[in-house]
């Protein structure tokens, strides 16, 4: 949805207290790890060690705490260090559609405020080198209800599929296009139905939020909670923690794939999981412009932006 271009096309160069909220990551005592990588951006898959890089494959992002729900993540097919972070991107959009009774939370909370402030802020917060204007959907007006489906759960491709059917913002010249989608469903991979899965990115900065598991992991608290997945899933599809922005110092964790060591960086594998997310969200999110991102990850992007 664009009116959202027309609305909000203004530049977000505001310069946030990066990590006001986030206590230092401790692991700074290993090298810095900068040598090639993911230069299809594509997701290693931390079960077969597959490393290719072919830009339009994807690998499931296993995590060695599966049973913990604590992944989802799956490859990209971008190069999110390509441009994402200097001044070549100047624009980014976020377009968000949903499926019928699967809308996002927005508005206010009662003594916090506009909940998607959370977003926004962080996104802006990734970009802070390079301030891009941010055109993100997070008016009920702005987001699209793309109807039912009769799809219980939803793999990557399944997500891939949708939207390259209801996808409207497409990149050009300069814009980056991230597109999510929330759906009454749980997510599914080649083993069947992950339930405890809240959201994944699956490439092509296309992202799923898996409306009835945030419900049941949030409660009173799913607007914060679908707003720090939100997040999470949008820093893996932008490439954070070595799937595609080099790491700066050794904070991968790496028996979780594309995750932060910082249990306090929203990057942290936590965040993927219905078990766990919760109690980091509460613990986290403060307030509406809670930058969430740990020192070693906003290190990675900054030199990214280099
Ligand atoms: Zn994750
Ligand atoms: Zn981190």
């Amino acid at each position: 949805m664009y009116s959202r271009l027309v609305r909000r096309f203004m530049t977000a160069a505001v310069l946030l207290p990066l990590g006001c909220s986030t206590p230092a990551e401790t692991t700074d005592e290993a090298p810095t790890n900068t040598s090639e990588q993911t230069t299809g951006g594509t997701r290693g898959d931390a079960q077969t060690g597959s490393t290719s890089g072919v830009a339009g494959t994807t690998h499931s992002e296993t995590s060695g705490r599966d049973s913990h729900g604590a992944d989802g993540s799956t490859g990209m097919t971008e190069t999110p260090e390509d441009g994402l972070y200097t001044d070549a991107i100047d624009t980014i959009i976020v377009e968000v559609d949903y499926e019928s009774g699967a809308q996002p939370e927005t508005g206010n909370r009662v003594g916090f405020g506009a909940v998607w402030d959370v977003f926004e802020t962080n996104a802006e917060a990734l970009f802070s080198e390079n301030p891009k204007t941010l055109v993100v959907d997070r008016e009920p007006g702005d987001q699209q209800d793309i109807g039912a489906l009769d799809a219980e759960s939803f793999t990557a491709s399944d997500l891939r599929a949708l939207a390259d059917e209801h996808r409207d913002a497409v990149p050009t010249e300069g814009t980056r296009t991230y597109y999510v989608l929330w759906v009454d469903g749980t997510y599914a991979d080649d083993s069947g139905p992950r339930p405890s899965v809240l959201g994944v990115s699956v490439g092509d900065n296309v992202i799923g939020m898996f409306k009835p598991t945030l419900r049941n992991g949030g409660g009173l608290f799913v607007d914060l909670l679908e707003q720090a997945v939100l997040v999470h899933e949008f820093g893996h599809a932008s490439g954070l923690v070595n799937a595609g922005v080099p790491l700066q110092s050794d904070h991968q964790d790496e028996e979780n794939g594309r995750h932060c060591t910082n249990e306090d960086c929203v990057m942290y594998w936590a965040l993927d999981g219905v078990e766990s997310a919760l109690d980091q969200v509460l613990a986290s999110v403060v307030a509406p412009d809670t930058v969430l991102w740990g020192e070693l990850c906003l290190d990675d992007v900054r030199a990214a932006a280099q």
